[in-house]
């Protein structure tokens, strides 16, 4: 297969080409206002100090969380902590449950909702050295599988993988949203 002409858009974050047509239709129940952390962390160059680094699914005073637009792995999430730090160590013990009850709200949903083969969590940063995680649901179908989807594409796959997932993204989405807003600081 030409591999090369299969770019591996999952090394682009976190600005992607495609969007789904169904983020459109996302309803105001899954938004929430991305909001910078003006503290003396702040990093005017880094993106995710700058910028929600894709679509805003839910902002919490800590952390956020949002969907990366990828059009090969649709249901790709990352869980942002809001503050500057780079590395999972910089955080309290109170920051790494708090973010990592985040992580397992997502997770469980899209295991829920999409009955993926898999889910991967990673929390890599060389890209961009803000501390998340991705939160990504694996299909055995999908252009990476098994390999990571940072590696060599396995596949091509059409039709659109968004078109095979069981869960309207919209409706993803949301649920994810409610999950984690139990768990946001305030809730
Ligand atoms: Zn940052």
């Amino acid at each position: 297969m030409a591999v090369n002409s299969f770019s591996n858009v999952a090394t682009q974050y976190p600005k992607r080409a495609a969007s789904s047509p169904h983020v459109s239709k996302r309803t105001a129940t899954s938004m929430s206002h991305f909001q910078t952390l003006e503290t003396p962390a702040f990093r005017p160059t880094c993106e995710l100090c700058r910028e929600a680094g894709g679509v805003l699914v839910f902002q919490s005073p800590e952390w956020r969380v949002i969907r990366a637009e990828d059009a090969a792995f649709p249901a790709f999430y990352r869980v942002v902590w809001r503050a500057h730090v780079a590395e999972w160590s910089d955080l309290s013990l109170a920051g790494q449950a708090a973010l990592m009850g985040a992580v397992g709200a997502v997770e469980r949903v899209l295991r829920e909702a999409l009955a993926p083969t898999k889910i991967n969590l990673a929390s890599l940063g060389n890209v961009v050295p803000h501390l998340h995680w991705h939160v990504i649901a694996r299909f055995d179908w999908d252009s990476h599988f098994p390999a990571p989807v940072w590696g060599v594409p396995a596949r091509e796959v059409a039709p659109a993988p968004v078109t095979r997932l069981r869960t309207d993204l919209a409706e993803l989405d949301a649920r994810v949203a409610r999950a984690v807003a139990a768990l946001a600081p305030g809730a």
